[in-house]
């Protein structure tokens, strides 16, 4: 019985990678460089989106992807903060993005309008990592508040990214969080990751972040 669960969950997870690569494919031909924004609830996903929205060179032209369990806020957010276009995908209570979704919502945007697709994914720490969509590259976005703890309770989520966003460090003299202590986890999990301490409130941090993702997208057009 045990085996034959096993089994049908791969066989998900095959077709589901299968999908993102189909997705990735279509990115590349239209040159348009993706990212996967995976965060707990309230980590400010949709608030980096913004930030980023406006500190980036205006001649890259970004688009937003956003799944949300049952509202359009965050892609009216994206919308208003100057994204070309913004798709709000509902998962009608799914927790998680898949490639099937982000294949539809592909199918939405005009792509050679776009530069940058910035995907906010579900707020959920567990199985968005677990199911790729066929970005280029997969962030995390932790936050102060949630505690110090996080590399250690969520290691599937903290092992899968490429770069990690430490957002509301203003809060630091506030709230119980041992960076030092943080940071060892993530190290453990992901030797070398890079990392993003920033406020989205003050704006302290974001310039390193903005100039990350203009590299990236550099990089990623000499290789496509
Ligand atoms: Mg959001
Ligand atoms: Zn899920």
């Amino acid at each position: 019985m045990m085996t034959q669960r096993i089994s049908i969950v791969e066989n998900i997870l095959n077709a589901n990678d299968r999908l993102a690569d189909e997705n990735r494919s279509r990115l590349d031909e239209f040159d348009v460089f993706a990212l996967n924004l995976m965060a707990s609830p309230g980590a400010g996903k949709t608030t980096l989106i913004e930030q980023t929205l406006s500190l980036l060179p205006k001649q890259h032209h970004v688009a937003v992807v956003d799944g949300d369990v049952a509202t359009s806020i965050d892609a009216d957010r994206a919308a208003k903060a100057g994204a070309v276009a913004a798709i709000q995908i509902n998962t009608g209570g799914g927790c998680h993005l898949d490639a099937v979704m982000f294949n539809q919502a592909l199918d939405k945007l005009d792509l050679n309008q776009v530069d940058i697709l910035l995907v906010e994914n579900v707020g959920n720490l567990i199985c968005p990592s677990g199911f790729k969509l066929g970005t280029h590259k997969s962030i995390l976005i932790a936050s102060v508040p949630e505690g110090d703890d996080k590399p250690y309770k969520y290691p599937g989520m903290y092992r899968g990214v490429d770069a990690l966003v430490i957002n509301k460090i203003d809060l630091l003299p506030y709230v119980p969080f041992d960076m030092d202590y943080f940071k060892k986890g993530v190290e453990i999990l992901n030797p070398g990751l890079v990392i993003f301490p920033l406020s989205c409130q003050t704006g302290q941090g974001i310039d390193k972040w903005i100039d990350w993702l203009s590299k990236a997208l550099i990089d990623i057009h000499n290789s496509q």
